[in-house]
């Protein structure tokens, strides 16, 4: 066992000699990759709605059992798409504050208001109870996110939605190969919006995808994401180029292919994350409920910085310098970024477990190229860390 000093921040080695990030990739083979891209310049046909991003359509649309899947170019576009779809020109939506900037600012975009709303301490997605009492007459929509691919309320939300007349987006960037009572989460609200970034499950560089079983929004959608003369299936106001190439396509096709391979090796990693990790005083790790599956991507854990000793952003520091780069995910919290934070309206809001989650939350790294080797390492550090916390500590403050 190292002694206090000799942890990296303080000048000793790191205990991994590349650093090891959040968002492995998960990548195809290159054999494959070649063909693929050999086939795209054979036929000469890079994008606007070329054979494999059509044939992506009907694939990911297959795998989420919906009607109709909208390839676009990235998980952002396919919101802006999707609240422009809803058809309103003003209005509020509720929408979590704990989620990646895209979510909001995205309706933003849209000419949309976001109405921020707190999360669960449990799932760190919204609740029907939370949502309810921030409805207004000016509400149109409320946007959930599927956070880290937990279920965000769906069937509350959809009842919640339904008696106040509302449409209901969630943001499923994390969730791809999640299920919930056996569901795909693309099939709960009226859409579902995901992302292809290389960062994500299904890595496509960049890519994202509208889902819905709803003709009339699907033909909206794909009518706002392209100018294309022969793409025109409603009257919109707006459109944008939103089309997905070919190559991201091509990159897509593969990566989906290899979804149920990835998700099985997540899943085992985050099992040792889990039990090594879930042991320790202070540290919890989020894990589906026993009726929903994940995609295991996201190995979060909420540090109690009393119980644990130190606290999040301490664990960090140590961890970084270990080239073990975690995330602070969300910090700060979308409230506290501009154009939201300097909202005078906003400046009265409460958002106790959003504030909490965004100062004790840790995301780890996971994805294919990692080993198992790698994630009891990693732990291996984390304990060793903790079992050193006060000593740790006081060095921290002299380095301050
Ligand atoms: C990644 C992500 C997005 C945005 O997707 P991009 O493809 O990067 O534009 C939106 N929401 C959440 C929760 C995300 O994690």
């Amino acid at each position: 066992m190292k002694h206090p000093d000799q942890w990296a921040l303080f000048g000793g080695t790191p205990s991994f000699a590349q650093p090891l990030h959040v968002g492995q990739l998960n990548l195809p083979q290159w054999d494959q990759i070649e063909v693929t891209f050999r086939g795209i310049f054979e036929r000469q046909w890079y994008t606007n709605h070329g054979p494999l991003a059509r044939e992506f359509d009907i694939a990911f649309a297959r795998h989420l059992g919906v009607k109709h899947a909208i390839t676009v170019n990235n998980g952002t576009v396919a919101l802006m798409v999707a609240a422009r779809a809803l058809g309103f020109d003003q209005g509020e939506v509720i929408v979590p504050s704990f989620t990646f900037p895209a979510t909001v600012q995205a309706l933003s975009w849209a000419g949309l208001t976001p109405i921020f709303c707190d999360v669960s301490p449990e799932t760190h997605t919204l609740t029907a109870e939370q949502v309810r009492p921030l409805i207004t007459p000016s509400t149109v929509a409320i946007a959930g996110v599927h956070l880290w691919g937990q279920p965000c309320d769906p069937e509350a939300l959809a009842a919640l939605a339904e008696e106040f007349g509302l449409a209901l987006l969630f943001d499923a960037a994390h969730a791809v190969g999640c299920t919930h009572h056996g569901r795909p989460l693309g099939q709960f609200g009226d859409m579902a919006t995901f992302s292809f970034h290389a960062t994500k499950i299904v890595n496509a560089a960049e890519g994202g995808c509208i889902a819905t079983n709803d003709d009339e929004l699907a033909a909206r959608a794909k009518t706002i994401r392209s100018f294309h003369p022969g793409e025109q299936y409603a009257p919109v106001d707006t459109r944008i180029n939103g089309k997905m190439s070919e190559a991201q396509a091509g990159l897509a096709l593969l990566s989906l292919a290899e979804l149920e391979s990835n998700i099985a090796a997540n899943r085992q990693r985050h099992m040792t994350y889990q039990q090594r990790l879930g042991e320790l005083p202070g540290l919890r790790l989020l894990t589906p409920a026993t009726h929903d599956t994940s995609n295991y991507q996201y190995v979060t854990v909420v540090i109690d910085g009393e119980r644990a000793g130190l606290c999040r952003d301490q664990l960090a520091r140590l961890l970084d310098a270990e080239n073990i780069i975690c995330r602070r995910y969300f910090e700060p919290g979308t409230h506290r970024l501009p154009p939201y934070r300097d909202d005078p309206a906003l400046r009265v809001l409460s958002l106790p477990v959003t504030e909490r989650l965004c100062r004790d939350v840790l995301v780890f790294p996971n994805g294919t190229p990692m080993t198992e080797d790698d994630v009891s390492k990693i732990c291996d550090v984390v304990e060793a860390l903790l079992a050193q916390a006060p000593a740790l500590r006081a060095k921290l403050e002299q380095v301050a």
